[in-house]
């Protein structure tokens, strides 16, 4: 049966209803603005988080009770409408901003975005089934659960000597793995090396196995060179691979970073007039207070920017 596609308007329309998304809802909802949020089918990262012991005023919350009550929150103010659905297509600047998902057009004068850094594909066999377990992608988060365990850091850029030193500031014995020649590393490497972090170089993760309580224990790994496996035992690997999912903003002409991240100015304004992004899809320290605050600060705006056309 051919779906009818509802037609909706308002004055800002926020997508994505992870922390950024619905503080965002909040914010806007405060200078009395009439606001739509829309709900991809891809979880909230916040969801996906086992346990979250960095929120102020919780010492330990599971991931998505934390998601819930903040749902429960937007979902008291009046002027805001949740709405399934992944959008598909936009059509942004040219006065109203159109949005697309499959049932529903939405119209409206201001845009936020928020999606986070969408649904993250596996790089390393096994990987899926240890995130909480073992495996991480945030040092900041779960770091201080492995003081004086051993941990691993993969990837092969910037932030994975970042986080060797944060990991071994909070007490980790650390190393690093890296597909890449030591000498392509990048420069305050020395720094690495003063700290004794050990560096395996050349060298790819093949596969992650767990112990008889599914805890990571070991990983497969193969030299890049010379194709030799070989197996090493850890209590924990950070992996850095952020895969943004930002394709469809660039498309309407949404500006991005070097990261392929949204770019935007301490306003959380983008290239774009009257739109804003906010939380994970600008980059950042991934962490849930920032994708909150900037959330905030991009509805203080919007809700300005509102004001700002009803001058005209
Ligand atoms: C395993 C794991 C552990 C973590 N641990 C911690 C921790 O301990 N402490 C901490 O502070 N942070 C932690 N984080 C990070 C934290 O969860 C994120 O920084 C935070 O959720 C980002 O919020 P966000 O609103 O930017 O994006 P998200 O929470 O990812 O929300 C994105 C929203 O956008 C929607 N969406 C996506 N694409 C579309 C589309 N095309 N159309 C419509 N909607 C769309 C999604 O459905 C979702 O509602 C962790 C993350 C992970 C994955």
């Amino acid at each position: 049966m051919l779906e009818i596609m509802k037609e909706y308007q308002c004055d800002i329309c926020i997508i994505g209803a992870g922390p950024a998304g619905l503080n965002a809802a909040l914010y806007c909802s405060r200078a009395n603005r009439d606001i739509i949020v829309l709900e991809g089918k891809v979880q909230s990262a916040l969801e996906k988080t086992k346990k979250i012991e960095n929120w102020l005023g919780e010492k330990s919350i599971k991931g998505e009770t934390l998601l819930n009550k903040f749902r429960n929150h937007v979902n008291k103010l009046e002027n805001v409408r949740i709405i399934k659905g992944d959008v598909i297509s936009l059509m942004l600047g040219m006065g109203k901003n159109m949005i697309s998902t499959r049932a529903a057009n939405i119209t409206a004068d201001v845009i936020v975005i928020a999606t986070g850094t969408g649904e993250r594909k596996e790089v390393i066999k096994g990987e899926s089934n240890l995130l909480g377990y073992g495996i991480s992608y945030c040092a900041l988060c779960d770091g201080p659960a492995y003081k004086e365990k051993i941990v691993y850091l993969y990837g092969e850029d910037d932030e994975l000597i970042e986080d060797a030193l944060i990991l071994h500031q909070m007490g980790c014995i650390v190393n690093i793995i890296t597909p890449k020649d030591i000498t392509e590393l990048p420069v305050n490497i020395e720094k690495i090396k003063k700290k004794s972090i050990n560096i395996l170089d050349k060298m790819n993760i093949i596969e992650l196995i767990p112990n008889s309580e599914g805890l990571l224990e070991k990983m497969k790994c193969k030299s890049v060179s010379s194709e030799q496996e070989e197996e090493i035992e850890l209590d924990a690997l950070f992996i850095f691979s952020h895969v943004p999912s930002t394709s469809i903003f660039k498309k309407a002409g949404v500006e991005l970073d070097d990261k392929d991240n949204i770019s935007v100015n301490q306003n959380q304004e983008t290239n774009i007039k009257g739109v804003y992004a906010a939380g994970d899809v600008t980059g950042g320290l991934f962490q849930a207070i920032f994708a909150a605050a900037e959330g905030a600060k991009a509805g203080i705006n919007a809700a300005k920017y509102c004001r700002q056309l009803e001058k005209k």
